[in-house]
């Protein structure tokens, strides 16, 4: 039976691997998926999935007023659908994706972040994370070896960002995947004397 996945974690912690591992292996067994990203997240071209092992993926875009349910009904012979960066989805496109599951009967696999630079669910997080049918955390660890659940924004000395967007893109700020204490601390990287 199809079901909603959502697989979350930290930043880093292979989630875009992961996706294409799948993509793959549905490719290899002869059924077809549609890939969704972000129009936002152009880093490596619009509409490219690409992973830090080097590996990459045409997708297709999505912004906040992409309508999920008619774009995968309207698509033929999807086995299964994959979405990149899935924290970016508004709550309604994860009802939509919802509905790919219940009424078209195609399994709906979803990869974001739980938790923003501030602590707080994005908004598709927290809608994946009431709703999703199967919820799967991929794991990364701290400097100090800790589970890392939290993302960091640094600035380029390695301080915490604490205030700003929910989205930056494009600044000289980037992310590091910490525990709760380190977050909280503001410790981004393992201290020298120890
Ligand atoms: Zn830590």
């Amino acid at each position: 039976m199809a079901c909603l996945y959502f697989y979350y974690s930290a930043m880093s912690a292979g989630k875009t691997t992961s996706l294409l591992q799948t993509d793959h292996n549905y490719r290899e067994r002869g059924m077809s998926t549609l890939l969704f990203t972000p129009a936002l997240d152009t880093r490596y071209g619009p509409g490219v999935i690409t992973s830090r092992l080097g590996i990459k993926k045409q997708a297709v875009t999505f912004d906040k007023d992409f309508d999920f349910f008619c774009y995968v009904k309207g698509a033929r012979n999807a086995a299964c659908v994959l979405v990149d960066e899935a924290q970016f989805l508004t709550q309604k496109q994860v009802d939509q994706l919802g509905e790919v599951v219940d009424l078209l009967g195609i399994p709906v696999l979803t990869y974001g972040l739980r938790t923003d630079f501030q602590g707080n669910n994005f908004d598709g997080s927290q809608r994946l994370l009431a709703i999703a049918d199967i919820l799967v955390e991929l794991k990364t660890v701290c400097h100090c070896g800790k589970k890392a659940t939290m993302n960091m924004r640094v600035d380029e000395n390695g301080r915490k960002i604490s205030i700003g967007e929910q989205i930056e893109i494009g600044g000289n700020e980037k992310y590091i995947s910490v525990c709760r204490k380190h977050f909280r601390s503001g410790v981004s990287k393992k201290p020298k004397h120890e």
